[in-house]
């Protein structure tokens, strides 16, 4: 299809809507704000030359099971995928940590008498994992394209993760394990579909893994960009956009940012109901990020997470529960929920010379300026692996604001496009049967504050891309056939 796009926003999600509009034969441009491409999937030598630090995301389930990715030859551009041992790992005060190897049967034999129900759990998300996940990486509220595999993961996935814990398991490490994983969620465990994020989470370690990418996350958006340049499509940095009136005319915009974005790139120009439904829009609890160097790998208490490419830290799930609970009601836990990823785990030599990096965020109210966090996220590691603090040799914190300032798009540090809810699980950005469209002529929204949301997979804007493809050649039979012309009165930003 001959025509032209702007992009705007170089994150995973503007890098695969450009994708797919320049295999579609679009003449694509990206503008970017920043010096470089892949917004918050990208790496740096943050702690020193030669050591390779994710700024933003590290661990992909969702990017090595996404369709779109997996349709695109992302290897020929450089991404190799990395397995460790144990994709997630969760340490406990009391006895050994639990660890989940990517092997099912394994699992379950690890978790004693939980293992038959962590099999049972699984076993059928597992088996038709293929069909199930172009439905959950897409808008919830369309008819399934696997209602059966959509409906069996339904009965396990709508419970508050609090509820479901208790009742399906009996002992600390299921709870705790599954836990974590729905702490993904950024919600209290008592809302429901929280126990969704628990049992994503867990069928995509034991379906694909949680990888991560040789040599840095900046590896899938390189791989991106490689695509796009392969097809014509080309990415100006450094331009920030500050107004809807300041964008290039094209066929298709298509835009990588945020309701609150959307809405200072040009409220006056939207139409008054859908300026008042992004204004409502949401943000979820912010990230309060530390990167590490150390000496050696760190010191766990149970030596076994040293093969975990991603550890959870919270204790018990109840004690993740609380933490969880408290950020989204503004506080800060003494014992914050902390995200942390071993990459050498799975890609060794993200640092030289035996020295080992680890990447951590800790979970902390939106915007959250507090000074301790940092503090409190090397407390949770020292707590669980005694003399990790005189392994310490490199130390770079990143708080919510500094992480906004370094990507717009996350706003008060939150790192997935806007609160989980559940009104903005079901209707992102505003309420309505049309996520992408923006009301304007030939204009989009393709970020994670669309559907499926926030993560590494592009689907948000291969699905926005796709809508924009669709809108754009029904424009053009309209504009040829004088007949559909005269009775037409369907708007295609609709
Ligand atoms: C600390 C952290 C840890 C994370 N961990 C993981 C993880 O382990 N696994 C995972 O899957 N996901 C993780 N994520 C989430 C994941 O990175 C995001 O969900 C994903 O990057 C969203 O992609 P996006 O394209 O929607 O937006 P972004 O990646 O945020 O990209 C948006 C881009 O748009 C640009 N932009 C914004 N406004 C403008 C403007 N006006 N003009 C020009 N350019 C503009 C920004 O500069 C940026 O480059 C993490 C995120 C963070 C911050």
């Amino acid at each position: 299809m001959r025509g032209t796009a702007t992009v705007v926003g170089s994150g995973p999600n503007g890098l695969s809507a450009a994708v797919v509009l320049a295999r579609a034969g679009l003449e694509v441009t990206v503008l970017e704000a920043r010096d470089r491409v892949g917004g918050a999937c990208t790496d740096a030598e943050l702690l020193g030359p030669g050591v390779v630090t994710d700024l933003g995301s590290a661990v992909h389930p969702f990017a090595v099971a996404s369709p779109f990715f997996r349709d695109l030859p992302l290897e020929r551009h450089g991404l190799r995928w990395r397995h460790g041992r144990y994709p997630v790992g969760h340490p406990l005060d009391d006895g050994p940590a639990a660890v989940l190897p990517h092997d099912l049967e394994e699992a379950a034999e690890g978790l004693g008498r939980d293992g038959r129900a962590w099999h049972a759990l699984f076993a059928g998300p597992v088996a038709r994992w293929e069909e199930l996940v172009p439905d959950v990486l897409g808008p919830l509220l369309r008819v399934p394209s696997s209602p059966l595999a959509l409906g069996l993961f339904g009965a396990r996935a709508a419970w508050p993760a609090a509820a479901f814990v208790r009742t399906v398991f009996r002992e600390e490490p299921a709870r705790a394990l599954f836990a974590g994983m729905a702490a993904h969620a950024l919600q209290p465990h008592t809302q429901v579909l929280t126990s969704a994020f628990g049992a994503l989470f867990g069928a995509a370690a034991h379906a694909t893994g949680w990888p991560v990418p040789e040599g840095g996350s900046g590896a899938i958006t390189r791989a991106l960009h490689g695509v796009l340049t392969e097809n014509g499509g080309r990415v100006e940095t450094g331009h920030t956009v500050r107004s809807l009136a300041d964008l290039p005319p094209a066929d298709v915009t298509l835009l990588d940012v945020t309701p609150r974005q959307l809405l200072a790139l040009g409220a006056d120009r939207l139409p008054a109901r859908y300026a008042e439904g992004l204004r409502r829009w949401s943000y979820g609890p912010g990230a309060h990020k530390v990167d590490y160097l150390l000496d050696g790998p760190v010191p766990w208490r149970d030596p076994r997470l040293a093969d975990a490419v991603t550890v959870h830290l919270g204790g018990t799930a109840r004690e993740v529960a609380t933490a969880e609970a408290d950020v989204v009601a503004g506080r800060h836990p003494d014992r914050p929920f902390v995200l942390l990823a071993q990459q050498d785990a799975a890609d060794p030599g993200r640092a030289p010379g035996g020295q080992r990096v680890v990447w951590a965020y800790a979970h902390t109210p939106q915007g959250s300026a507090d000074p301790h966090v940092g503090e409190r996220v090397d407390r949770q590691v020292e707590r669980f692996a005694p003399g990790f603090r005189d392994r310490i040799v490199g130390r770079v914190e990143t708080s919510p604001a500094q992480l906004e300032e370094w990507d717009a798009n996350l706003v008060g540090g939150d790192v997935g496009g806007g609160a989980l809810t559940l009104r903005q699980q079901l209707f992102r950005p505003v309420v309505g049967l049309s996520p992408y469209r923006v009301p304007l002529p030939g204009t989009y929204l393709c970020s994670a504050a669309t559907p499926p949301g926030g993560g590494v997979h592009g689907m948000c804007g291969f699905h926005a891309a796709n809508v924009a493809l669709r809108d754009l050649a029904r424009s053009r039979r309209v504009a040829r056939c004088p007949a559909l012309r005269a009775g037409s009165s369907t708007r295609l930003d609709e």
